[in-house]
């Protein structure tokens, strides 16, 4: 429920110029897992890899031992939530943008959601009250509500392996270890990889890969890549 694994992973956006290489890693389910690198590195080509934004040229990437090649892109959308790095809204409720798409949701279990995710002022305060529209009011949603909201999509959509790229996300650390903090609770019973770019954030992952020009570097608990330097 939730294993991933790269095998010999290479990739390039054009031929002469190898962006991944040799990529191994495997994450058990449950597993809670970053990547951190700098930018460049290649982390957002891995996750974009994993969830078949991009096709596999080279290596195999497996999940539950199965290559992602050989599974429908639905069940590869329902084995992942993503949270990208720019969520777009529609000019509706948050309670719908959380629900969109699954409208089986009982509205307590979008609201346990949404509050789960740290959006209480968004069912609790007016004006911003459940029935206000994004951009109605004055309601104004920020860069680190926005990808709330998309943690508390997938929140609802309970999938086995959660993808969080904050790789070039321009949160201030105060709120990048807020949604941290949300995605840790909602990853106990989950598979999760966390595409970082602050160790700090990352100090609870049972294994932290640090990438760089395409290649795995280090990779060890925080403690470890503590006592190697
Ligand atoms: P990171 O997420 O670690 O910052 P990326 O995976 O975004 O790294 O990028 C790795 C390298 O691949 C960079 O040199 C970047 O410029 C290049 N790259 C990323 N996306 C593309 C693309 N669509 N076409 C060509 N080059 C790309
Ligand atoms: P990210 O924010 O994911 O790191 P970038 O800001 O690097 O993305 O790039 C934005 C978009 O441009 C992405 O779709 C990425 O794939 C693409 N891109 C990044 N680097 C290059 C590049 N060197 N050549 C072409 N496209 C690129």
């Amino acid at each position: 429920e939730g294993a991933i694994e790269f095998r010999n992973v290479n990739f390039a956006y054009h031929a002469e110029r190898p962006i991944l290489k040799n990529l191994s890693f495997k994450v058990n389910p449950g597993e809670k897992v970053a990547v951190v690198g700098p930018s460049g590195a290649g982390k957002s080509t891995l996750a974009r890899l994993l969830f078949r934004f991009y096709d596999l040229q080279n290596g195999e990437i497996l999940i539950d031992n199965q290559p992602i090649n050989r599974v429908s892109q639905l069940s590869l959308r329902q084995a992942i939530g993503v949270v990208p790095q720019d969520t777009v809204l529609f000019n509706d409720t948050i309670f719908s943008n959380v629900a969109y798409g699954r409208p089986e949701a009982a509205p307590e279990e979008v609201n346990t959601a949404i509050r789960m995710a740290n959006l209480d002022r968004f069912i609790e305060a007016l004006p911003e009250g459940p029935d206000t529209r994004v951009g109605e009011r004055g309601l104004k949603v920020s860069g680190g509500e926005k990808q709330r909201i998309a943690i508390a999509r997938v929140i609802l959509k309970k999938p086995p392996i959660l993808l969080f790229d904050e790789a070039t996300s321009a949160l201030d650390s105060a709120t990048e270890k807020a949604i941290l903090s949300s995605l840790n609770s909602l990853a106990k019973n989950h598979t999760s990889l966390v595409i970082a770019h602050r160790l700090s954030t990352i100090i609870d992952a049972d294994q932290i890969l640090v990438m760089d020009s395409g290649e795995i570097i280090e990779r060890g608990t925080h403690q470890q890549l503590l006592t190697m330097n």
